[in-house]
């Protein structure tokens, strides 16, 4: 791979549920380092978009490669090794510590002294700063703590891709800056980053490129000053006319 070479790349790809199509031919091209804010109407396709490129979901046509691997059952241990994914149900393992939480994958997954991999969950709990909770539960942490709790889960396994499916949906809004925050922090160290939400703030300030998503289509795509300043689409006013 050259390092120009696109890091997430569909081209042609739909895919169905039954007969109904919710992904319509997909071209799109992410690069390394990019920054993709997601957004469009609910039930667009969106959240399946995002599944497809850490294998969630499977594709029904079309190709798509991340880091130049073509995203199938064979390759999926190479592609997931690759992309780290936060939801919007923080999905920790309640059972677990935090600290737990963080260390499982990379003692389980990567055969990495539990030491070691103790040390690297304390840093990347400082790095969202929540260190002081990380003997606790996750039933005792707010809901946003909790999602930057999984954050810095992804992050133990060094992704080089990190996916949000609305982050912040599920949180009361006095928590949604402090999971933003947190992100755009992860904006700036240069991580390559696709993010489905509806928070146009956070988009303006980190997006290098906006996609919107209608009925399974890219509708359009343009840099976050062209895309909120000058819509091309009706379908693109209309959304952003309800949401701003
Ligand atoms: P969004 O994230 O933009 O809200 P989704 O990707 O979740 O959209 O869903 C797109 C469409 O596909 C919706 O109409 C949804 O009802 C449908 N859909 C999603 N998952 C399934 C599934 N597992 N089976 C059948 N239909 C589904
Ligand atoms: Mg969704």
């Amino acid at each position: 791979m050259t390092e120009t070479a696109p890091i997430i790349r569909f081209e042609g790809v739909s895919k169905h549920y039954d007969s109904f199509q919710v992904l319509k031919g997909i071209d799109f091209a992410v690069a390394r380092g990019e920054r993709v804010v997601v957004c469009g109407p609910s039930g667009s396709g969106k959240s399946t978009l995002i599944r497809c490129i850490n294998g969630l979901e499977t594709i029904g046509g079309g190709t798509l490669t991340v880091d130049g691997i073509p995203v199938t059952e064979k390759t999926l241990p190479k592609v997931r090794a690759r992309v780290g994914m936060v939801f919007q149900q923080f999905n920790l393992f309640p059972h677990l510590t935090v600290l737990d939480n963080l260390t499982l994958g990379p003692i389980r997954a990567r055969g990495m002294p539990r030491a070691r991999a103790r040390e690297a969950a304390m840093r990347y709990l400082e790095r969202v700063r929540i260190a002081e909770q990380a003997d606790k539960f996750p039933r005792q942490l707010s809901g946003g703590q909790q999602q930057r709790v999984a954050i810095a889960r992804s992050l133990c396994m060094e992704p080089e891709i990190m996916l949000f499916d609305e982050p912040t949906s599920a949180l009361d809004p006095e928590m949604i800056s402090e999971v933003l925050d947190v992100m755009t922090g992860l904006a700036q160290t240069g991580m390559t980053m696709v993010v489905v939400t509806h928070e146009m703030g956070f988009a303006r300030k980190v997006a290098d490129r906006m996609v919107f998503m209608d009925h399974g289509e890219i509708v359009e795509t343009a840099p976050p000053e062209d895309f909120f300043t000058a819509p091309r689409s009706q379908r693109c006013r209309d959304f952003l006319d309800k949401i701003l």
